[in-house]
């Protein structure tokens, strides 16, 4: 029988692969239109529920029941308009991807009449069973059921799965007691949090802030391969990334494929689910190759954060559904493939008010520049005394490939700020003394007044290699793996941001009550802070070893693996600060650092059996087939009477695949003996710890092995579709 491999390899030579997009038009015409935008709202609904819907997204107001009902219902008309017949309540609980269960408009009333409906109640809360979603161990002490509350402040929409429309209502997911079980719950608290600390501070430079909001611009890096191919690859479709293949002569050695011309196949896959994508509003505006073969990008442009949460979450699962009809994989796992680069989703993040200023923007007079200069010191102090929690919210089994693999930010979490800016805050640190009078204020504001347009240039100054890196007018967190959820590390960022915020207003408050004057102030706190936070600062090259020395010696953390990485969730450093901020509770942050250990096991335990079954049923068996073909070469030259110097190569061929058979068999064994060592631990921190150090180890060596055999074995006899095919064929 032909292998999977090379019916997929025939089907791309004489199959037809292409499908035909059609040209979408102007995209505004398109744009959001199956979003219930406000101005759809406007036109579906009665004033007063307007007013209130309105109200709801700018300030958070309640919605009483009776204008639950006009709103629901009139989105109900606005979706049936479109052909929609059921809803659902979309969420993210924390397995990572969102989640849907619907329910249709039907019904029957109570003589059995049929009539579509749905109802204020149906729209605010809905109770999926929670059961089956990770809890950790909230399960145990909490009730077993959750229900799902909605998000008036991100719009529903209507998903096309094949023929099938759904209203999908964003919402939050929580216990019935009330703890969150979702990525969505913490986020929208942290944004509110943020917002707090962030207006009591621009108040000292405008009166008029009432509110601020974090804004996100998210870049999206992916992998799209042939599916016939991706599924002849047991690994590829269970772990989302091969476990095994040997490097292809040609790799990303050439740079060809950075910023290089989009193969056909993959533009057709990109304008399709940009078009599903600009309908559901998400404002993509870039797509390019990346630095790897096959690998891609794409980004929109920045939103207010919860949204954009929402719209990359969203276009995840738009992405992998619109690939499915182009015959195509996406994979969003950080390191689908070794020896070439993995993927990242850079996280754009700033802050901006409702006054229209984007906090992390020199701005334009003096004042302005003294708002920015504390906002910006202010990010790197949270940086500094939080950076191990900022590791921790990007730790996961698939990110610890790239972290630290020399092509990606280091595990070490450091801020580049380029080089002006460094200057500027060397200036700070050395001019205003300590007895800061009026005057030094005066000269120091006009010289950062002056020296700040430059900054603007240094926007060209780019290093590639920080984790967080200032680029002008936001701060971009570049270590975030490709699959996450960005909820995670912004919620991390907005609460560090907020408690930096807060007490940077208690300093400056308490020296304007012993008499110094608000600006006077404010410098002596913001030199304070660059004094504190200096050794998070770097500029030079992230991916050098020199850097992990000078780190160590700076005395930054550099925790490589996920296990100890998610260590400092739950320290009461950081269990007192997401209580304080009214973020996430004790019993929250326990249950999150549980779950992801557990889903970081249960990751591990997958590539370890799958890596056990394709030894055992795809590479061994074409290994000891080959291996006969050679013996039976062997033994005929011999009884022939050729002299064995003459058949030397084909000896020396089976000798060493015999070693390799050898070794995977062994490693195998020993790899399923740590494994069931692992398992037999109790806590979830030891399992994890066990399955990192002592099962995982065996993955590369095994690997070796196999790799040399995929190079020995005759290429019709090897199942498992190869590195150069998957990589170069479309
Ligand atoms: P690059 O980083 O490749 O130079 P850009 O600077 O244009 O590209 O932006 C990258 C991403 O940052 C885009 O999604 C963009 O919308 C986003 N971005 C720009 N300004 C902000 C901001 N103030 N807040 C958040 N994201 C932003
Ligand atoms: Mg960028």
């Amino acid at each position: 029988m032909q292998s999977l491999r090379l019916k997929a390899i025939d089907n791309l030579t004489t199959g037809n692969t292409d499908v035909n997009v059609e040209g979408v038009g102007k995209i505004t015409a398109i744009f959001g239109d199956n979003v219930f935008t406000l101005k759809t709202a406007r036109d579906f609904l009665s004033d007063d529920a307007y007013k209130s819907l309105l109200a709801s997204i700018k300030n958070g107001q309640k919605i009483d029941r009776n204008v639950a009902n006009q709103i629901a219902a009139g989105m109900r008309q606005w979706a049936e308009k479109k052909g929609v017949t059921h809803y659902t309540h979309w969420f993210q609980p924390l397995t990572g991807s969102s989640a849907e269960k619907h329910d249709s408009f039907f019904t029957l009333k109570g003589d059995g009449t049929p009539l579509e409906q749905f109802e204020g109640d149906a729209l605010v809360q809905q109770e999926p069973d929670a059961s089956s979603f990770p809890s950790g161990g909230l399960r145990a002490t909490f009730e077993a059921r959750g229900y799902t509350a909605w998000d008036p402040t991100s719009p529903a929409f209507i998903m096309h799965i094949g023929q099938g429309l759904t209203l999908c209502i964003p919402t939050i997911f929580v216990s019935y007691t009330g703890e969150s079980l979702d990525y969505k719950a913490p986020l929208l608290k942290s944004i509110d949090a943020l917002s707090k600390a962030a207006v009591d501070v621009c108040h000292y430079f405008d009166r008029n802030v009432s509110k601020v909001v974090a804004t996100l611009g998210w870049e999206q890096e992916y992998f799209v391969v042939d599916e016939g191919l991706a599924n002849g690859r047991p690994d590829l479709v269970m772990t989302g990334r091969t476990v095994f293949g040997h490097t292809p002569a040609k790799g990303q050695q050439m740079e060809d494929h950075y910023f290089g011309s989009i193969p056909e196949r993959i533009y057709a896959f990109m304008r399709d689910f940009e078009y599903e994508a600009y309908r559901l509003g998400i404002p993509l505006r870039t797509r390019h190759n990346e630095v790897a073969p096959a690998q891609f990008e794409c980004a929109p442009i920045f939103e207010e954060l919860n949204l954009a949460v929402d719209h990359n979450t969203l276009l995840m699962d738009v992405m992998s559904r619109v690939a499915k009809r182009h015959k195509l994989k996406v994979l969003l796992h950080e390191k689908p493939f070794a020896g070439i680069n993995g993927s990242g989703k850079h996280n754009n993040w700033s802050m901006a008010t409702d006054t229209g200023v984007n906090l992390l923007a020199p701005g334009k007079t003096p004042k302005t520049n003294l708002m920015f200069l504390a906002f910006f010191v202010n990010t790197i102090k949270a940086v500094h005394d939080y950076a191990d929690l900022m590791r921790a919210s990007i730790a996961s089994a698939g990110n610890d490939h790239r972290l630290g693999a020399n092509e990606a930010p280091p595990a070490i979490i450091s801020a580049y700020i380029g080089h002006y800016l460094t200057k500027v805050l060397n200036e700070i640190e050395s001019r205003v003394s300590d007895k800061f009078d009026e005057q030094d204020e005066v000269m120091l504001k006009l010289d950062i007044h002056k020296s700040i347009p430059e900054l603007l240039l240094d926007n060209t100054d780019r290093n590639r290699t920080s984790p967080f890196a200032f680029t002008g007018n936001k701060f971009e967190f570049r270590a975030v793996g490709s699959s996450a959820n960005c909820a995670l590390p912004m919620t991390i960022l907005n609460t560090i941001m907020a408690e930096t915020l807060s007490a940077f207003k208690a300093e400056v408050d308490k020296l304007i009550e012993k008499g110094d004057k608000k600006e006077v102030a404010i410098m002596q706190v913001i030199k304070k802070y660059i004094k504190a936070s200096k050794k998070v600062l770097f500029e030079g090259d992230g991916y050098s070893d020199e850097w992990q020395k000078e780190a160590a010696k700076r005395g930054l953390p550099n925790l490589k693996t996920t296990p100890v990485a998610l260590d400092p969730m739950i320290t009461e450093k950081a269990k007192k600060l997401f209580e304080k901020h009214n973020v996430l509770s004790h019993t929250e942050l326990e249950a999150r650092h549980e779950i992801e250990l557990e889903k970081y096991v249960k990751i591990v335990q997958i590539e370890g059996r799958v890596i056990g079954d394709l030894a055992g049923n795809h590479i061994l068996p074409a290994a000891i087939r080959y291996q006969n073909v050679l013996i039976q070469n062997i033994k005929g030259l011999k009884e022939l009477g050729v002299k064995a110097a003459s058949y030397k190569a084909q000896m020396d061929v089976l000798n060493e695949m015999s070693e390799h058979i050898q070794k995977v068999q062994v490693l195998a064994f020993e790899m399923t003996e740590a494994r069931k060592k692992a398992n037999a631990l109790s806590s979830a921190r030891a399992k994890a710890v066990a399955y990192c150090d002592k099962v995982k180890p065996y993955f590369d060596e095994i690997r070796y092995h196999v790799d040399k055999l995929e190079l020995l074995v005759d290429d019709s006899e090897w199942e498992l579709p190869k590195y150069r095919e998957i990589l170069f064929l479309r």
